[in-house]
């Protein structure tokens, strides 16, 4: 028995049934063995199934869709002229668009396809220009696809295969009526893969009308289920904590951390404060440019700056190897953030460390994430800074600003998804099934056998 990064399984890449062109590039890569939604989804897709995939970042389902997509178009020989978009993958943030394409690149790279990335933030222009020229994958946050739909610069009618990535994120951040609107532009005969994180009413009833005959596959839900993540929680007081931060970073000499703030002008004046200490950071949210984020990101990536300050909905996506620390200075209002901000750390099987800097504000906060866990996080008081027992509890701001801002607007869209998830995560509480790693063909009640 092999004991792998993701679990325990027995297969090789082999075995798939992919292609000598992607098997190579995914050895390239130095994968050895598919991780369990990878081996449960490409065999099915292969067969051209339609899929609903529980699974989120950080369990290889990129790679569990783009190689399928990528073996199936290139058995297709396109016709004269531009190639049409065959394949279009629809994203909620800019960070998961690019990633995404990045990933059809690598894994495609061997092969004669050609990929596209569009989203909002950025100039159009050479996006049509791209468009133009013919390609067969599209990867795209709706907004700005549906800007290129209504310009005529993008011509869906020959897609037929669609992903919906991280659909729970697309729902939370407002994004449902683009979608119906893109989908209302596609072929009716086509292949769609659907993935999210979790499974609330709402997501259920989109792929009741999107999904035909579906194979459900879920996998484990990393942190939940995974051992892989450290964590620890140091109480400490409301005023102290930035100068913890510092200490902890100089005193571990920390060189790659991740931080989450619960608010943008919190992220802002932490990387501040930061920075006046010495140590390199800088700050990636909504309110950034899309260069801005950009740029933050791969100085992180490199290693010229030391600390990236993010907030909940900046970071969705992220995917950051082997990124070893994730602190979380102040805690999401949401649970399930909690989940998804630790994720950032031990992926891919390596191990990580998350830490949360906890002040008397937070308890309630603190409370409700240890219930989702279901147990308790070790508490541990950095000798220097006990809390101050007669400091009294405040109230927690929330990060919900009503300014103004377009649909493409990252900040809208941060603010939108701060105000939505407390219900969505509620009703996906409910209906969750993690923890398990399952394939049912077809066995979906509410799903089987739909038609589009
Ligand atoms: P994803 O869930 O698609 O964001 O992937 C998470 C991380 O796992 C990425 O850094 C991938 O490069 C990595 N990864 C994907 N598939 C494998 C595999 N079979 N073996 C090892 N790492 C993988």
């Amino acid at each position: 028995m092999i004991r792998a990064d993701f679990g325990v399984f027995y297969m090789s890449f082999d075995t798939l049934g992919l292609s000598a062109e992607l098997i190579q590039a995914v050895t390239e890569q130095g994968y050895s063995t598919p991780t369990p939604i990878q081996r449960d989804a490409i065999p099915v897709i292969l067969e051209g199934r339609d899929i609903m995939g529980g699974a989120q970042t950080g369990t290889g389902k990129t790679a569990g869709f783009t190689l399928p997509m990528l073996h199936l178009l290139s058995k297709q020989t396109p016709g004269k002229g531009p190639r049409p978009v065959r394949a279009l993958i629809l994203t909620p943030t800019r960070e998961l668009a690019a990633q995404v394409g990045e990933s059809i690149e690598t894994y495609g790279k061997h092969l004669p396809l050609k990929s596209a990335v569009i989203f909002g933030g950025v100039k159009i222009n050479p996006q049509i220009a791209k468009l133009r020229h013919g390609v067969d994958i599209l990867v795209a946050t709706p907004g700005r696809l549906l800007d290129h739909a209504n310009q005529k610069t993008v011509d869906l009618s020959k897609v037929d295969m669609l992903v919906l990535d991280e659909a729970d994120r697309m729902l939370d951040m407002g994004f449902i009526h683009d979608v119906r609107k893109i989908l209302a532009r596609l072929p009716k005969k086509r292949q769609n893969l659907l993935f999210s994180a979790t499974f609330s009413n709402d997501i259920k009833k989109l792929a009741d009308n999107l999904l035909n005959a579906p194979v459900m596959i879920e996998v484990a839900r990393r942190n939940t289920a995974s051992e892989q993540v450290e964590q620890v929680t140091h109480p400490v007081d409301r005023e102290r904590k930035q100068e913890l931060l510092s200490h902890l970073i100089n005193s571990q000499n920390w060189q790659q951390v991740l931080v989450f703030t619960r608010t943008k002008h919190g992220a802002n004046r932490l990387a501040q404060k930061l920075e006046k200490d010495g140590i390199s950071a800088a700050a990636i949210h909504g309110n950034k440019s899309q260069a801005a984020r950009t740029r933050a990101l791969s100085s992180f990536k490199d290693g010229s700056v030391r600390i990236l300050v993010a907030t909940d909905i900046a970071a969705r996506g992220l995917d950051i190897d082997q990124l070893p620390h994730v602190v979380n200075f102040e805690l999401p209002n949401v649970p399930e953030d909690y989940v998804h901000r630790i994720g950032r750390t031990g992926r891919a099987g390596h191990e990580g460390e998350a830490m949360s800097l906890v002040c008397i504000d937070e308890h309630k906060l603190l409370r409700d994430i240890e219930r989702l866990l279901k147990r308790e996080l070790p508490k541990v008081v950095v000798p220097g800074y006990e809390p101050n027992p007669s400091i009294k509890p405040e109230p927690i701001r929330k990060a919900f600003s009503p300014r103004g801002g377009n649909r493409h607007s990252p900040g809208n869209a941060e603010n939108a998804a701060r105000h939505k998830r407390p219900h969505s995560s509620t009703s996906h509480n409910k209906s969750n099934s993690y923890g398990k790693q399952t394939k049912q063909r077809g066995s979906a009640q509410s799903l089987r056998g739909r038609a589009k």
